[in-house]
C-alpha cells in the first residue's frame, strides 16, 4: 500500500513538528527539515516511526536555494512523489521599531520567510503539476495574523514578510488552479511556541491574550488540523485563500 508524501519546512519545533506528527497519523510517510535542533528533530522523527509512517529529517536553511534543492531531492530519492508541501519554517527577530532595524535583519527575515517559501513553492510545483507530468498535489503556507495587522512596534518586517506571503497564496493558485495544485494559508495568532524568544519575550502569549477576543493563545496542535484539513479531499474546493486561526483576533 502506498501512502502520500509531505514535505514540510521547520518540522523539528512548534508549529511544523505538531503538523508532522498530524499528518504522520492522518496517513502521510513525513519528511521534514530543521535547521539546527538535531536532538528536536530527532524526537519528531521517532514520533512519526511510532505511527508506523515512514519519517525522513533534513537538515537545511530554506532561505539558501542549494539547500532546498538538496531536500527535494532526497525525498525524490527516499519517500518518492511528493503530493503535500507546508511552507512552515519561519523567523522573526528582536522587538524593536523600523527605525532601529538594519538591512542584515531585514535580509534574514525576508530570506526565510518569503525566499524560503518561494523555493520550496517552485521545487513543490515542477513535482506536482499536471503541466510537468504531475499528478497534483496542495501546498499550505504559514502565514501570521501579523500580515493583517501590520505588528507595530514589534517586527514590521516579519509581518511584511507575511503579507508577501498571502500574496504569493493567492497569486500562485491561480496559476495552477487547472494544474490540479491547491495553495491555501493558515494564519496563526498567538501559539504557545518557542517563537516568541527569538522576540526576546518567551512570555509574549500570555502577554497579550488578553487583547484575543477568545482571551487565551492558541496551540500548535489547533493549527495542524486546519494545515491537514486544506491538504485534505474535505477541502477540495478551497483554493487561494487565507484562513485565520486566533481566537477571533
Ligand atoms: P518555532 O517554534 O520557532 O519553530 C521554527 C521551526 O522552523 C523550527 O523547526 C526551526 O528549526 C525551523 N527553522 C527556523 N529557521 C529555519 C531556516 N532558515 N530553515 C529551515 N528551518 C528553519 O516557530 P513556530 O512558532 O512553530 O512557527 C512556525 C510558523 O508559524 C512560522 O512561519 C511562524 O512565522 C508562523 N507563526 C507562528 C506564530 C506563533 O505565535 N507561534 C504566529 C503566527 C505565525 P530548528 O529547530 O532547527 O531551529
Amino acid at each position: 500500500m502506498t501512502h502520500p508524501v509531505i514535505l514540510i519546512t521547520g518540522g523539528s519545533r512548534g508549529i511544523g513538528a505538531a503538523t508532522a506528527i498530524l499528518a504522520a497519523k492522518r496517513g502521510y510517510d513525513v519528511a521534514f527539515t530543521y535547521q539546527s535542533n538535531a536532538t528536536a528533530a530527532n524526537e519528531v522523527a521517532e514520533k512519526i516511526r511510532a505511527t508506523g509512517r515512514k519519517a525522513l529529517m533534513l537538515q537545511a536553511d530554506v532561505a539558501v536555494e542549494a539547500d532546498v534543492l538538496g531536500v527535494f531531492k532526497q525525498v525524490d530519492a527516499q519517500l518518492g512523489r511528493l503530493d503535500a508541501l507546508v511552507n512552515n519554517a519561519g523567523i522573526l527577530e528582536k522587538i524593536m521599531r523600523l527605525e532601529q532595524m538594519d538591512a542584515a535583519r531585514w535580509q534574514r527575515v525576508l530570506g526565510v520567510n518569503v525566499i524560503g517559501s518561494f523555493l520550496c513553492a517552485k521545487e513543490a510545483v515542477l513535482r506536482m503539476s499536471t503541466r510537468h507530468g504531475g499528478k497534483g498535489g496542495g501546498i499550505v503556507n504559514v502565514s501570521s495574523v501579523a500580515a493583517r495587522i501590520g505588528s507595530p512596534n514589534e517586527f514590521v518586517d516579519y509581518a511584511a514578510a507575511k503579507g508577501a506571503v498571502d500574496s504569493m497564496t493567492m497569486g500562485l493558485a491561480k496559476e495552477v488552479a487547472t494544474e490540479n495544485i491547491r495553495v491555501n494559508a493558515v494564519r496563526p495568532g498567538l501559539i504557545y511556541t518557542e517563537i516568541h524568544a527569538s522576540a526576546g519575550e518567551p512570555g509574549r502569549v500570555d502577554r497579550a491574550k488578553e487583547g484575543v477576543p477568545m482571551k487565551r493563545g492558541g496551540t500548535a496542535d489547533e493549527i495542524a488540523e486546519t494545515i491537514l484539513w486544506l491538504l485534505s479531499d474535505q477541502s477540495s474546493y478551497v483554493t487561494g485563500t487565507t484562513i485565520d486561526v486566533a481566537g477571533g483576533r
